[in-house]
């Protein structure tokens, strides 16, 4: 038996007054979730724990059964694998912005939203500071990723970006005694890409066009390359990712998930939605596991808009219709959040999620509504992240008795 693991990012939500204290996902109209709470069963989830805020990227880990305290030490290497880039065990990775500096101080983070900076990455790939190699790579936007390569490195080492314009950019400090040198390669890079970006063609142009230019680029989100075994390992599945979002895929391509690039799938407003959902019954074809990740309700709640997050919801429950195709191909579907993004906070908060676990002989309870009020009656109570898919092997038949 197969299994899909539907992850409605952030969609999570808190009372809102405008809406007779209802939640978003109360308010939205929602037949196609509602059915499949009908064929199954209902529940809340703390993707970590009850009380703790989780990050796209531990809640995902939590969600196929790691445990993030003991392979996450930062975002940076599921940003770069999210790249496609290669990753060594001991490696550190950061995310970073292309920004602009003028007079030693941010003027903006995004060096105003620069859109292709290619160019501006070769000239910073491949150097060498202090011994270690520095793999650099452009991304979306004014996004980018740094790769230290070396002896001696710790993700232990504090964020350059300062967070907000207006100031200058932090330096890097070591937090523990062992991220003294990894800090200090920071530092230099840091410089080096004011000096080689200051001078680049590139920002000469932008600047005599009026543009803000790209001439720092600020690290922030250290993380230690930890490897993780893979879910083949582990529980003897293949496994398959159909997500937009960089991040996503980067913590299922260090799981050992297949993660086609799928065209129309950004994980963005713009993303199309059927193209996934065909992926997704495309990928089930081939893999036991599939997981998918659809990011627009977290988009609305850090955006604090409520009735796009209603609508979009609404969106979002349309593509699900062929979902009901697949319980009746004995696919157990658990539907859910990766965490709350509540309107009024802007931001995640720890609000545990509704989880729904469907399928043709899935024990059934009497939820017939899938929002994070009415699943709280249903019978699979409240679970942990790291409970879900050893409860999805259990129902698909795929889990070793323990014991005799
Ligand atoms: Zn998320
Ligand atoms: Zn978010």
């Amino acid at each position: 038996m197969k299994m899909l693991l539907m992850i409605c990012d952030g969609m999570g939500d808190r009372a809102i007054p405008e809406f007779g204290n209802k939640t978003p996902l109360q308010k939205a109209d929602t037949p196609n979730m509602d059915w499949l709470a009908d064929k199954g069963m209902c529940g809340l989830m703390d993707a970590i724990a009850p009380g703790v805020i989780p990050g796209s990227d531990t809640a995902h880990l939590a969600l196929l059964g790691y445990d993030p305290a003991e392979v996450y030490s930062g975002r940076g290497p599921f940003e770069a694998a999210g790249l496609d880039m290669e990753l060594r065990e001991g490696d550190v990775a950061l995310r970073c912005n292309f920004a602009t500096i003028q007079d030693g101080i941010i003027t903006d983070r995004r060096a105003g939203r620069i859109k292709n900076p290619r160019a501006l990455e070769e000239c910073l790939d491949g150097m060498e500071i202090d011994g270690v190699k520095i793999i650099f790579k452009a991304a979306v936007e004014h996004r980018a990723v740094l790769i230290l390569r070396g002896e001696g490195l710790s993700s232990s080492i504090t964020d350059v970006d300062p967070h907000k314009p207006g100031s200058e950019p932090w330096v890097c400090k070591p937090v523990m005694p062992e991220g003294e040198k990894t800090a200090a390669v920071v530092n230099h890079f840091v410089k080096k890409s004011e000096k080689i970006l200051g001078e680049h063609p590139l920002n000469k142009e932008r600047e005599n066009k009026g543009l803000l230019p790209a001439n720092i680029v600020l690290p922030r989100g250290a993380g230690y390359m930890i490897p993780l075994t893979s879910l083949q390992d582990r529980y003897k599945i293949t496994s398959s990712a159909i997500a937009g979002i960089g991040l996503v895929k980067g913590v299922c391509r260090l799981a050992g998930m297949d993660v086609p690039e799928v065209d129309g799938v950004t994980g963005g407003l713009d993303t199309n939605l059927d193209a996934k959902m065909n992926a997704v019954k495309d990928a089930l074809k081939t893999h036991d596991f599939v997981l998918s990740n659809i990011k627009m309700p977290d988009i609305y709640g850090h955006d604090g808009d409520a009735a796009g997050k209603v609508n979009g919801i609404e969106k979002l429950d349309e593509a699900l219709a062929p979902l009901k195709e697949l319980i009746e191909e004995d696919v157990i579907i658990a539907l859910t959040a990766d965490h709350s993004t509540p309107v009024p906070v802007m931001n995640h908060s720890a609000d545990p999620v509704p989880l729904l676990i469907a399928g043709k002989h899935v024990r059934r309870d009497e939820v017939v509504h899938f929002d994070e009020i009415s699943v709280a009656r249903g019978c699979i109570g409240r679970i942990k992240g790291m409970d879900l898919l050893p409860i999805m092997l259990d129902l698909a038949n795929r889990s070793e008795k323990y014991g005799a």
